[in-house]
């Protein structure tokens, strides 16, 4: 199974100018051919990736551009394969017309394997040479694609991509409902509750005054430079911490169960909703979602995607009375049915299992289908 895993990687100084320079060759050579692309696209022709490389290798000879060569070519035919793909997701309807790179951006270099070296915890770059990397996790195959990277606020990372063999989780005979929300990041079937961790309160200050003393300084200056990389800091601190609570919540997750439903939600529609949407990309749904599945698959469990349709929330879990309506904030009731209390998160994430299990007691269950993800 491939995977891609990341790693801090710490530069000396040479290397750091060395990569300076590949990344900037790099992005030439990308926006070049996208120049090269998009005119002959204005003039009704394709260019493909073969003519693209031939023009690079025609380009390479002239005396103006023979800087080229002070690199590695292959993060250079690596950024025109990357563009190729940007523009066969282009041409299918799965992406927006590719765009030039600016050195503002993440700035980063693919390497294959013709081109680094791994052995023995070390990993070497083609005329870069060894480099010190921070190695957070073990794995076991050789890596097939290196990428190297730089954040705007300065700091390296290297990713691997991998073919590992999944190692599962011992079966635990446990299923769980997860109900996710947006006062707190989930309620499970056991009553469990999981909060959201908030950052963005706790950081808006931060951004705000570092954002605010960025404009006060002249565009481009040294004194310019050094905040945008301060209000990139923050950026980065708030997104690290967003991923490591989700990664330690379904890590969780897997580990202590077997069957693990939830909703499928259709957060691209809830985000619309702007009054949501700040509380919505805090909590990250979608990621949290598709981390479950990830990791399900790699550790031999299995998650389960409840049609959203379903009355999760209107729906008592004892006896399966649906009540009509039920506002956003009413967060306890009484069935009138069978007059059990219920907590509502709870209850939504009790039938959530249930009807994952396919184990419903409601006559109107039959247009509900479970889909197995
Ligand atoms: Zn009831």
């Amino acid at each position: 199974m491939k995977v891609r895993y990341t790693f801090r990687a710490y530069p000396t100084d040479s290397q750091t100018q060395e990569l300076s320079r590949v990344f900037g060759h790099s992005r030439f050579v990308y926006n070049w051919s996208l120049r090269l692309r998009t005119d002959a696209w204005a003039n009704g022709e394709k260019v493909n990736y073969n003519q693209s490389s031939a023009a690079l290798t025609a380009l390479k000879k002239t005396p103006e551009h023979a800087w080229l060569n002070e690199v590695s070519c292959v993060p250079l035919q690596q950024g025109l394969r990357n563009l190729q793909t940007a523009f066969g997701n282009f041409f299918a309807g799965r992406a927006k017309y590719p765009r030039f790179k600016s050195r503002r951006d993440k700035q980063s270099a693919e390497y294959t394997t013709s081109a680094f070296k791994y052995e023995n915890g070390v990993l070497s770059l083609a005329k870069l040479g060894k480099l010190k990397i921070k190695w957070s996790r073990p794995f076991t195959s050789q890596p097939t694609t290196v990428t190297i990277s730089k954040t705007p606020s300065g700091r390296y990372y290297v990713s691997l991509v991998l073919d590992e063999v999944p190692l599962s989780y011992p079966k635990t005979g446990e299923s769980i409902g997860v109900d996710l929300g947006i006062s707190r990041l989930a309620t499970l079937s056991n009553g469990e509750r999981i909060p959201n961790l908030r950052f963005t309160r706790t950081y808006e200050k931060r951004l705000a005054k570092a954002q605010k003393s960025l404009s006060r300084k002249t565009k481009g200056s040294g004194r310019w430079n050094r905040q945008r990389a301060k209000v990139a800091r923050v950026h980065e601190k708030i997104a690290d911490a967003r991923k490591d609570h989700l990664n330690k919540v379904t890590t969780d997750l897997v580990k202590r169960f077997d069957v693990i439903a939830v909703e499928d939600l259709n957060v691209r529609g809830m985000v619309r909703n702007h009054k949501l949407a700040k509380h919505l990309s805090d909590a990250s749904f979608g990621r949290f979602v598709s981390m479950l599945e990830y990791k399900a698959i790699w550790r031999g469990k299995q998650v389960v995607k409840v049609d959203r349709f379903f009355p999760s929330s209107k729906r008592c879990s004892c006896c399966g009375y649906v009540s009509q309506k039920m506002a956003l904030n009413i967060r306890e009731w009484e069935c009138p049915a069978c007059h059990t209390k219920h907590d509502r998160d709870e209850n939504a994430a009790v039938n959530i299992r249930n009807f994952a299990l396919g184990q419903s007691v409601n006559a109107h269950g039959a247009d509900v289908r479970p889909s197995v993800a």
